[in-house]
């Protein structure tokens, strides 16, 4: 942790300053001489990458005069994470929230919300994003009903790709740049390389935009899953067009505002399975304990290093290639693909009871 040794006000002040670190096992079994880097985003005090837009976004309304501790109700549309970064904020901070949030989000994620006090509704995974009973259409509801109830809304909010294009980006460069080239640990000093998943797309933005003022050559990787519509060329989309997919927090049926989607330079489309096999791979190997996008970076990372466009980066000693790890496992361990995960690697008593949770599904 890059927190300095003070002691902090609030929890807030425990947002964001991850650490990034080095994935050499990884890069090593997968023939890669680059530097294969993890931005580790659940050091942060609510778990996530998306606390520092929750930060930003409830410190920018408060700014501009649009909340009153004690009468401000919150309500924002979200797949758990930002949720969560709002609800510890508003814990702290003394306004109300109400979370809209579809079906498919773990358990852990709304058990998280209600303990930090926040109301959860769920919404149906399949309902459009433009339909009444999606999670973006209940909170507009919401909004319209309760009095001093406001979204933040971090699909247009500025302050979203700002929390990122001024922290995490930054702390990116930071890292790179303070950390010495030396002959076993070869740098170029700079950031080449960055590939993130999208779901608003904020991260994704924000850290290009910060990154490129730093180096104008760094490539920007998107990861975007089957069944989403983020990816560009559109023409990407129509593999597994409308598909379900497990993995939680990255892809939408829509294109949200804050995603710039020309900042990215490639985009790639990402599947479960490979997923989880990456997780398995950065606990395994590395000892992270990374959610499901996690995963679908780094499989997107390994894909897009061994293409003929990252070919020359992935072979050469010291170029620094960061892969943005959103959230950690623990707010998925009650799901199917975790449980199946720790059950391959089980001895009996665990087989057990784990059997008996996934049976019971
Ligand atoms: N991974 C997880 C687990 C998330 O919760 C989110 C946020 N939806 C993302 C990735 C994508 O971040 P962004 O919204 O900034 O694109």
């Amino acid at each position: 942790m890059t927190h300095p040794t003070r002691i902090l006000d609030t929890a807030l002040d425990a947002v964001g300053n991850t650490p990034l670190i080095r994935l050499d096992k990884i890069a090593r079994d997968h023939g890669l001489k680059c530097n294969l880097l993890g931005k580790v985003e659940y050091f942060s005090a609510g778990g996530s990458v998306k606390d520092r837009i929750a930060k930003a976004m409830v410190e920018a309304a408060e700014k501009e005069g649009k909340l009153v501790p004690g009468k401000s109700v919150i309500i924002e549309p979200t797949s758990g994470n930002t949720g969560i970064g709002l609800a510890l904020a508003c814990a702290i901070k003394g306004y109300s929230v109400i979370i809209t949030m579809p079906n498919k989000m773990s358990l852990e994620k709304e058990a998280l919300l209600r303990v930090l006090g926040a109301e959860v509704i769920r919404t149906p995974t399949e309902a459009a994003w433009d339909s009444p009973e999606s999670h973006i259409g209940v909170a507009q509801k919401l909004e319209k009903e309760i009095p001093h109830g406001i979204i933040l809304d971090q699909y247009r909010n500025v302050n979203n790709p700002l929390a990122h294009e001024w922290t995490t980006g930054p702390e990116i460069i930071e890292a790179v740049v303070s950390t010495p080239s030396t002959t076993s640990k070869p740098s170029s000093g700079r950031v080449d390389a960055v590939i993130a998943g999208a779901g608003t797309g904020g991260t994704v933005t924000g850290i290009a935009r910060a990154v490129r003022k730093h180096n104008v050559d760094c490539i920007i990787v998107g990861v975007d899953p089957k069944g989403s519509i983020l990816a560009v060329p559109e023409s990407l989309n129509t593999d597994g067009s409308g598909t379900q997919y497990v993995v939680e927090g990255i892809g939408y049926d829509f294109v949200p505002d804050v995603l710039k989607q020309t900042e990215v330079t490639t985009w790639l489309k990402s599947g479960d399975e490979e997923s989880f096999v990456a997780v398995q791979e950065l606990m395994r190997k590395e000892g992270l304990l990374v959610g499901g996008s996690s995963g679908s970076a780094l499989s997107g990372a390994l894909r897009w290093l061994k293409s003929e466009e990252g070919a020359r980066i992935a072979a050469t000693p010291g170029k620094n290639v960061v892969v943005l790890l959103p959230d950690g496992v623990r707010n998925y361990m009650s799901k199917p693909w975790f449980l199946e995960m720790a059950l391959e690697n089980s001895a009996s008593s665990l087989k057990h009871t784990i059997d008996q949770v996934l049976g019971s599904k």
